[in-house]
């Protein structure tokens, strides 16, 4: 008989029987676990006990859910919202997860938060944010930064991606919201290097989750971090010493860790939202999917009242190879719930050959597909991009010339994008 104390549940018929939209919230950088609502959770996804009486929320101890999970040999990993119309918040989801080759142990993991598998979306306590009409900007300052509080990091590239991409949570507990598209600051702890006494300065990061954070309450942001590491070109070895500051900060902070944020901050690339049917060609490169993610998430992902979203959303992301791919599995199943409101187009830079033979860059995806870019942004659609600054010369080309080809002058065109706040740009 399971009786459901956390100590006497039995673990192996727990865990053994979670599907995988078991909901319940859990951050790893609390020391306990908490499940909101146990009888449901209970009657709907371990054993059916229609008599089983209501049960507070209760806090299920951190480590003896490690421990749990350690003897029953189970382990998991966070996949996602599947459970539809339900009113809580934080609801993490969990299946079997494959060993990575390092890890002797098993290890109870957090993972990237998935989309639904099923077409419904989370249902969303609406925020105050959504009714005011300017995005939050600059609540806290350089000089008065907000100390928040990691709550996970994750490696979210694969063995063959050059380089690492780590993707954040950070609790900000509710005070420094932000609206899809803008970014936060964040002030590496140390002495800048270039000015010995003075603190380091502010690097920006795109928040790549919606203004509800991966756990939908509105109290965390994500980020999408790349790891700045250096390579000497003469000996063609790493140099440590001259790593990039933050980004390392970032990626090699640990669960509860303090964090000094700024922001939030940047117009340029907000959602617009006044047409909900409008088209959103999105360009992006590396962690430039950053902005994307939050989008689509809001698009796609959350049921949120004042935004129905009915248009179309064309994604255009550029990484080395399919290792490198950042919320492929997310934006994968957007895909195949939402084929008439998404389209996703990859460049594999190292696996995919343009039709020149050479390698394949957004801007060749997007000469694949210029004559409905271009008749989608006579229409009104809006085009962003984001990513590293290098890759703006190579679309910009791309867009000249296929204008020339249709009799159009790119130099009109392109001011008339910007005038008609059409044409989003955000490079570093
Ligand atoms: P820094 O310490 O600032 O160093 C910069 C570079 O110089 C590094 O590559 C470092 O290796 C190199 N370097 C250091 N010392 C030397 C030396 N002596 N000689 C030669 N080279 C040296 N980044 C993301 O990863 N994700 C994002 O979503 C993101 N969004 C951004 C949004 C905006 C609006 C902007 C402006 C930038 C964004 N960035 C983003 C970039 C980010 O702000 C940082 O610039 C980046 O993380 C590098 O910062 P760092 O502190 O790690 O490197």
């Amino acid at each position: 008989k399971l009786a459901f104390t956390p100590i006497a549940a039995s673990a192996s018929l727990l865990f053994s029987k979670l599907p995988h939209s078991c909901p319940f919230l859990f951050s790893p950088s609390l020391p306990q676990i908490k499940i909101q609502n146990p009888s449901e959770l209970l009657r709907k996804h371990v054993i059916d006990w229609p008599w089983l009486p209501p049960l507070e929320p209760r806090w299920l101890p951190w480590r003896r859910l490690v421990r749990m999970v350690a003897t029953t040999g189970v382990v998991l990993r966070s996949r996602g919202n599947n459970s539809c119309n339900k009113s809580w918040t934080g609801k993490l989801a969990w299946e079997n997860k494959t060993l990575q080759p390092r890890h002797t142990k098993k290890v109870f993991c957090m993972y990237v938060q998935q989309a639904s598998k099923s077409k419904c979306k989370v249902a969303i306590k609406p925020l105050e944010l959504e009714n005011t009409k300017e995005p939050p900007l600059n609540l806290y300052k350089p000089k008065g930064p907000y100390t928040a509080s990691i709550v996970s990091v994750e490696r979210i590239v694969g063995p063959k991606a050059p380089g690492e991409t780590c993707h954040i949570v950070i609790d900000h507990g509710g005070n420094v919201p932000y609206w899809e598209g803008q970014s936060y600051g964040v002030i590496p702890p140390g002495e800048n290097p270039k000015k010995p006494g003075a603190p380091n300065t502010v690097r920006l990061y795109s928040i790549a989750s919606t203004r509800y954070g991966d756990s939908f309450d509105g109290r965390t942001a994500s980020l999408c971090v790349r790891r700045a590491v250096y390579y000497d070109p003469e000996t063609g070895k790493e140099d440590p010493s001259k790593k990039g500051i933050c980004s390392n900060f970032l990626c090699d902070s640990k669960p509860g860790d303090k964090i000094q944020i700024t922001g939030p901050s940047g117009k340029i690339m907000l959602l617009p939202e006044d047409d909900p049917n409008a088209t959103h060609i999105m360009i992006g490169t590396g962690t430039g999917v950053a902005p994307f993610r939050g989008y689509l998430r809001r698009m796609f992902m959350e049921d949120v009242s004042s935004f129905k979203f009915g248009g179309l959303a064309w994604l255009f992301l550029g990484v080395a190879n399919t290792d490198s791919l950042l919320y492929d599995e997310e934006f994968t199943n957007y895909l195949q719930q939402y084929p008439e409101n998404f389209r996703y187009d990859k460049a594999l830079s190292r696996e995919q050959k343009n039709k020149s033979g050479g390698k394949m860059y957004v801007q060749d995806k997007i000469e694949e597909y210029s004559d409905e870019i271009f008749k989608l942004l006579d229409d009104g659609a809006h085009i962003y991009f984001c990513g590293l600054k290098g890759m703006m010369p190579g679309i910009q080309d791309t867009l000249k010339r296929v204008a020339e080809q249709r009799g159009e002058s790119w130099h009109q065109k392109l001011s008339q994008l910007k005038k008609n706040k059409q044409w989003h740009v955000e490079v570093y």
